[in-house]
């Protein structure tokens, strides 16, 4: 067996057929499938492991704990953070940003008058935490456009002349995208990072789209914070990573309180945990964690891999062909240098939601609608695109087969 055909076979899924053609999977952005070792571990925990984690004395819980500690450890090790204290296993990107926003808000490190820095193409997950945070605070947003939709360059970079100008409007917080969900490009995050350091103001990247395509080494990239979803890299729904550098995370407050992160409590008063059970009361998502360990080890076995870097170049040539071959499509950020396999785009004549409805009928998944990126679709796509997300296991066959029923769609559909 070739790599691909290797990998493949590690997802089950992959098999189905929907109504009557062999599945075409290219909703990865929304969430990726997962290969047979987490899904093996994941009925493993449930079946044979099943306890309340981090509690009690007896042979279950102590196991459920170790699965639970390794899906930490495995995160640590594949951003490279330095210790595994500095990350925080939360229910998702949604829920690492919120953590963040609330923690600096209540905690006093945005107050009235300060700037929170965003770029334009934020998925609502790092707009509305810090909106709220605003509202608390008295704080306001800073927004820095993109190139792409209407400007000279559709390249989908951040204007880094207005990044580095807001930036010294009394920002106090960056908040910023390491890929967006629309425009697929890459940002400098690390150029980002050292720019809003020189000025002493921290930094936090939502990963999400940007951990499953590009190796992260969150020392290197010296981020404050870096959040990220597992389901989007092949683990479960439920569970998320915040990294936080530990001099934040140790001076932040906690994000809610309950059981596990406390140390005592008294109705006088309670001690918090340490870092970083302090920010992980209630009953985790144990399962979920645990199978981030399977799942990050894989991407790390298919990122070590250049049959992958190679099948990645391939499927970008293909799939900007394959776009390119139809007739009134546009690509948001079709120059980008820097790209993962995704890509946003509307259809003159063609609405991108009966495109998907029809186009679903020939078997193939795409995204459609707002994408929850409305303030960015709605500049460059007047509020609804479509989007076609791959990972490693999409093969340049289905990017044919994507191609024709795109074709066939778009004649039936354009008025
Ligand atoms: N940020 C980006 C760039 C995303 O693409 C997503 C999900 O699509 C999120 C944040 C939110 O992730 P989740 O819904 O897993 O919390």
């Amino acid at each position: 067996m070739n790599f691909l055909q290797q990998i493949r076979a590690d997802f089950p899924i992959l098999g189905r057929k929907v109504e009557g053609r062999p599945l075409v999977y290219f909703d990865n952005a929304a969430t990726s499938q997962r290969p047979a070792c987490v899904l093996d571990l994941q009925q493993k925990l449930c079946k044979e492991h099943n306890a309340n984690i981090h509690r009690a004395v007896h042979t279950l819980s102590y196991e459920a704990t170790d699965y639970y500690e390794a899906g930490r450890r495995t995160a640590q090790r594949f951003i490279n953070a330095e210790s595994s204290d500095e990350i925080v296993l939360t229910g998702g990107a949604t829920m690492s940003i919120n953590l963040v926003a609330e923690c600096m808000a209540r905690g006093g490190f945005i107050g009235s008058g300060d700037g929170i820095l965003l770029s334009e193409a934020e998925h609502h997950s790092n707009i509305v935490p810090w909106q709220m945070a605003c509202q608390r605070t008295g704080a306001h947003l800073e927004v820095v456009p993109v190139r792409a939709g209407g400007s000279d360059a559709n390249d989908g970079g951040v204007d880094m002349e207005a990044y580095r100008a807001a930036l010294r409007r009394g920002v106090k917080m960056v908040a910023v995208t390491h890929v967006s969900n629309i425009l697929g490009a890459v940002n400098p995050v690390k150029e980002m990072v050292a720019e809003a350091h020189a000025l002493g103001i921290p930094v936090l990247i939502d990963g999400a789209q940007g951990i499953v395509h590009r190796k992260v080494d969150v020392q290197s990239l010296d981020c404050d914070f870096y959040a990220f979803s597992g389901h989007k890299i092949y683990a479960p729904t439920g569970i998320g990573v915040l990294y936080g550098k530990r001099e934040w995370l140790e001076k932040l407050p906690p994000f809610m309180g309950g059981g596990d992160m406390v140390a005592t409590v008294s109705f006088e008063k309670t001690e918090y945990a340490d870092i970083p059970l302090k920010f992980e009361a209630g009953t985790a998502n144990f399962v979920a964690a645990a199978c981030l360990a399977p799942a990050l080890e894989y991407a790390a076995k298919i990122a070590s891999s250049p049959d992958a870097a190679e099948h990645e170049k391939k499927q970008i040539e293909a799939m900007k062909q394959t776009l390119a071959s139809i007739d009134g499509l546009w690509v948001a950020a079709a120059d980008a240098e820097d790209r993962i396999p995704l890509w946003s785009f509307t259809i003159d004549g063609v609405h991108p939601l009966d495109a998907a409805m029809l186009i679903d009928k020939m078997g193939v998944a795409l995204r459609s609608g707002h994408m929850c990126a409305e303030p960015i679709v709605r500049r460059i796509g007047g509020g609804s695109m479509l989007r076609a997300s791959l990972m490693p296991y999409n093969t340049l066959e289905e990017i044919e087969v994507f191609g024709k029923a795109l074709e066939r769609t778009v004649k039936l559909l354009r008025r």
